[in-house]
């Protein structure tokens, strides 16, 4: 998940500057627009006059209509879904989903195309059950989080305990949860930045253990997502050193009022079977393909996305949604005209669901030309239109950011004026000072289904999709093209979400 760490650079101001400006540079018929055009600015601004001019972006521009007018993106996310499934780190998927990354790279044009070691870990699902047993008798839909330890063959029955937050929690004396099954209900909110999920994926992460400190015997947690339906969403928990590991699920919204509902009335009793496993890592890969630059520089434009998938729906959205976004980039710059100065690098990551070893990997085989790495970006939130660009570089190459604005604007997105985070597989590259773009997409349909059984090729809205990834493609371009540098992010200032 993103979070931004709202530098407030005035880029709005920067943007407004530049869209105001006479430009030298004959630039492409404007494209249709997708959206009406929105008021920027609603109040006085100081305006900031850039000092150098704007860049040509024109070719940027035309890789931007025409990937607009001719996306493959989602054929790309259908073969891998079809010929795939589901792929989670160390199942017998993972190697299938590394070879069909080869082969898909070879086959759209890209160059150097390899793969990298990474070594996976292995936990695997196991049986799931759930009900309540008392006042009333409900089975209820649940699914274990990633990472967490079974119950015995036999279950917990339990009393269960609810409480709205980790705070709620640690308030409680521990004679009131000792033995006891916690149930974390905390209601996620529905925004277009995705910030509700960071807002409630911390009880998801470090509850089971917070409830384990004081005695309780398993956690629920209501499903991190927004949708409304019995589909559980799982993702990763992480135990705390030192503290006895109790088994953890995530219940889905449905059942999770129900058991709010009956717990407002009485006590409730509750009977959970989980038997996990976690299994000896396995050897995985990142797959790696170039689209060449003209330039002799040697430097690298990373588009990255992540290959895994976690096992209850088919990935469609997370992340095969940012695979077919940055392998419809790559090609479409690939069959561009004009070959850009600079390669254009795609990344699909293993293991980012559970683990981030396939990040941490990338960053440490580059680490010797990771100078060279001049910027990166993360397709990783699902089909949603891209809405804003944000940027994390040297103090004066955030005002590349203006001429980028203006490549979007025909998209309906602008610039935004909070710091890039940038996602979890660039993160290592990100902490290492690489210059780190992001392109905001609309994430209000994404949690919906994200990381549970409703992630289907269906929810793909191929409208959607097709602008977003006509906004990497552009912005892509655009750097790869871009003269000048944009510097090492400075430090301090390079720490972000992951
Ligand atoms: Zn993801």
């Amino acid at each position: 998940m993103r979070v931004t760490t709202g530098r407030g650079i005035s880029l709005f101001t920067l943007m407004l500057a530049a869209c105001s400006a006479p430009t030298p540079i004959a630039r492409p018929q404007r494209p249709f627009i997708l959206e009406p055009l929105r008021p920027v600015v609603t109040q006085p601004i100081t305006p900031v006059v850039p000092t150098s001019p704007p860049a040509d972006t024109s070719n940027a521009a035309r890789v931007r209509d025409a990937t607009l007018a001719s996306s493959k993106a989602l054929d790309h996310i259908t073969s891998l879904v079809d010929k795939v499934g589901p792929r989670m780190s160390g199942s017998e998927a993972s190697p299938r989903a590394v070879a069909w990354a080869v082969a898909k790279m070879k086959e759209l044009g890209f160059s150097n195309v390899h793969t990298e070691p990474v070594k996976e870990s292995h936990w695997v699902r196991g049986i799931e059950t759930g009900e309540v047993v008392s006042p009333s008798s409900h089975q209820i839909a649940l699914t274990a989080l990633g990472g967490t330890v079974g119950t015995s063959e036999r279950g917990v029955s339990a009393e269960v305990v609810e409480v709205e937050s980790l705070e709620a929690l640690a308030a409680l004396p521990d004679t009131a949860v000792k033995g006891k099954i916690v149930f974390f209900h905390v209601v996620m909110d529905k925004t277009r930045d995705g910030s509700g999920y960071g807002h409630s994926v911390g009880v998801r992460f470090a509850g089971p253990s917070a409830a384990a400190k004081k005695g309780a015997a398993l956690a629920l947690v209501r499903t991190v997502g927004t949708g409304d339906d019995r589909a559980p969403h799982t993702g990763a928990m992480k135990y705390a050193d030192g503290v006895a590991k109790i088994p953890a699920a995530a219940v889905s919204v449905a059942d999770a009022e129900l058991i709010h509902r009956l717990l407002a009335e009485g006590p409730v009793k509750m009977h959970v079977v989980l038997t996990p496993r976690e299994l000896a890592p396995v050897d995985g890969a990142n797959v790696v393909g170039d689209i060449p630059g003209s330039g002799s520089s040697g430097e690298i434009v990373v588009l990255g996305a992540h290959l895994d998938s976690w096992d209850l729906g088919m990935g469609a959205l997370d992340d095969g949604a940012g695979c077919g976004i940055v392998l419809e980039a790559g090609r479409q710059i690939a069959v561009f005209a004009a070959k850009p100065k600079r390669t254009v690098r795609v990344v699909l990551f293993a293991n980012e669901e559970y683990g981030g070893a396939g990040a941490k990997a990338y960053a440490k085989a580059h680490e010797s030309e990771l100078a060279k790495h001049y910027a990166a970006i993360e397709a990783d939130l699902g089909d949603g239109r891209v809405y804003e660009v944000t940027i994390r570089a040297s103090a004066e190459a955030s005002r590349a950011l203006v001429d980028y604005g203006m490549l979007l604007f025909p998209l309906g997105a602008f610039v935004g004026d909070k710091d890039a985070d940038g996602g979890s597989d660039v993160g290592p590259l990100r902490n290492a000072g690489v210059p780190i773009l992001e392109l905001r997409q609309d994430a209000t349909r994404y949690f919906d289904v994200h990381h549970s059984a409703n992630d289907v090729l269906e929810k793909v809205m191929k409208g959607d999709l097709d602008q977003a990834t006509a906004a990497y493609a552009a912005i892509a371009y655009a750097l790869a093209d871009r003269d000048g540098e944009l510097g090492r992010i400075p430090e301090p200032g390079r720490k972000g979400s992951h």
